[in-house]
């Protein structure tokens, strides 16, 4: 039963062949038997899941139908759940329970979706690896000695091993699509303002989005279609109509522009990853698209911009993490600078603090201007590099990441080398556009992905071509030895 995919699901359920509660039961077990090799999940809700199941099973009895109805699904661990640890893998919040649901996760639990969880993340999403949570390192189900990505590396991890159908992530700078790519899942980051920030605790509120990770394009249509709408809680919250995802997974692609840029094929790129998104270009050939050689010239200081405008929204967003109003507080402080400075050092791991003194400089009066101004100059450099690429094409293809899963441990002692991984992920956060990313084939055992660039609102689109190209390819379909 572990290896249904949310569609399979979805007819089983309707067919009868099983409910809702022997699924979450069989999954609860088989996470309880294989988890502690992995690490997924910081926090597992078994009680609400049987409840929640067995409310989507009375629910079917009675003539509901729904493609999420009685869907297990976890979240990733900093959406705020009522009344369950919302930790953001930080010890800042290791005992905070949220006193209200994220609009994500009050959406899915009303389409009847059955939460199993909180999973596993880098310490406030920063990060490429899933080495910086409190809750230690998540572990790659392909190879348990290599990082699953990050910052969703939880969500990703537990999806890859047959845990669970689909989970919840936040994409900021790639952290759906990174770890999608290097755990053989299918994950989607929506167009900025699609789906709710309310609820979501802030890493870079400019930036984060959250998506689906699942194992197919099919899947992620239906987890997306239950996360995404409007929201009047969320200023940046787009008042934009939700197609049906799933409807519109056949459309042909015959005479698909595909755009690929030379700058994503650039030094630094593993060649074995060259040849493996060649191929996948050549299998959308086939199927009728349309290659063309585009340029995105800016985006050699994607990096530089990211890495300045992310950390300055951070050190503001984090500064509510001050001992007093939530989370951790130091023990017996002297004054009240005392309790500020001791319980953020306490609280804060080494990479989130790296991240905040950053931020903070870059937005200190004498470097305002030479930093953040500049960084917020590239990005927009950056995002009319796209506009002007999309009125060329339909489609931007490249790799997702510049070199397979890692070894744990092998960038700790430079993190720059870490934010390098970012390089092609990146710019579609810096311009709001939706990405996805999706199974290329293999390196040495470890996955490799394809990603796919759309413009504003064509999530639609991506999902389309990841569907066909997937009934097309069986690169998602392989599971990893042992789970
Ligand atoms: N690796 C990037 C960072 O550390 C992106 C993380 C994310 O998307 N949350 O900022």
């Amino acid at each position: 039963m572990h290896q249904l995919t949310l569609a399979e699901i979805a007819r089983g359920l309707a067919d009868k062949k099983f409910s809702s509660e022997e699924l979450t039961k069989t999954l609860l077990a088989r996470i309880a038997q294989l988890d502690p090799q992995l690490n997924s999940f910081i926090t597992l809700t078994e009680d609400l899941a049987l409840e929640q199941a067995k409310a989507a099973d009375a629910r079917r009895a009675n003539g509901e139908s729904g493609a999420l109805l009685g869907a297990p699904i976890a979240h990733k661990d900093l959406f705020c759940t009522l009344g369950v640890r919302t930790s953001c893998a930080s010890k800042m919040l290791d005992n905070f329970k949220a006193p209200y649901d994220a609009t994500v996760v009050a959406k899915l639990a009303a389409a009847g979706a059955v939460s199993l969880g909180k999973t596993n993340m880098d310490e406030f999403a920063m990060g490429s690896a899933n080495e910086s949570s409190y809750y230690g390192a998540v572990k790659n189900p392909w190879n348990l000695d290599h990082v699953p990505g990050g910052s969703s590396g939880g969500s990703a991890a537990a999806v890859a091993a047959r845990l669970l159908p689909a989970a919840t992530g936040t994409d900021t700078g790639g952290s759906i699509r990174q770890p999608a790519a290097l755990t053989n899942l299918t994950g989607l980051k929506p167009t900025y303002g699609r789906v709710s920030r309310w609820g979501m605790i802030a890493y870079a509120s400019s930036l984060d989005q959250a998506g689906p990770l699942a194992r197919t394009a099919e899947d992620c249509a239906i987890l997306l279609q239950g996360m995404a709408g409007f929201d009047p809680q969320d200023s940046t919250s787009i008042d934009e109509p939700v197609p049906d995802f799933s409807a519109n997974l056949n459309g042909s692609l015959n005479g698909l522009r595909i755009g690929v840029p030379k700058e994503f094929f650039s030094e630094g790129l593993d060649t074995r990853i060259a040849e493996l998104i060649h191929n996948s270009i050549k299998e959308l050939e086939k199927l009728g698209a349309v290659i063309k050689p585009i340029s995105l010239p800016n985006m050699q200081h994607a990096i530089p911009a990211y890495y300045v405008i992310a950390p300055a929204e951070a050190s503001s967003n984090l500064s509510r993490f001050d001992g007093v109003r939530f989370g951790h507080r130091c023990e017996n402080p002297k004054d009240l600078t005392d309790l500020y400075k001791r319980s953020r050092a306490e609280g804060f791991g080494p990479e989130v603090q790296r991240r905040i003194l950053v931020g903070a400089y870059a937005l200190s009066a004498g470097y305002y201007d030479a930093y953040y101004l500049q960084a917020q100059k590239i990005r927009r450099l950056i995002k009319n590099d796209f506009m002007a690429a999309f009125n060329e094409v339909d489609i931007i293809l490249g790799p997702t990441t510049p070199n397979p899963a890692w070894k744990i441990g092998a960038k700790n002692s430079d993190p720059v080398s870490a934010y390098l991984e970012d390089v092609y992920t990146i710019t579609a956060n810096l311009a709001g556009l939706p990405g996805l990313s999706m199974p290329a084939g293999f390196v040495d055992g470890l996955p490799v992905g394809v990603q796919l660039l759309a413009p504003y609102f064509q999530e639609g689109r991506l999902l389309n071509v990841a569907h066909q190209y997937q009934l097309n390819t069986d690169w998602h379909t392989r599971s990893p030895a042992g789970f």
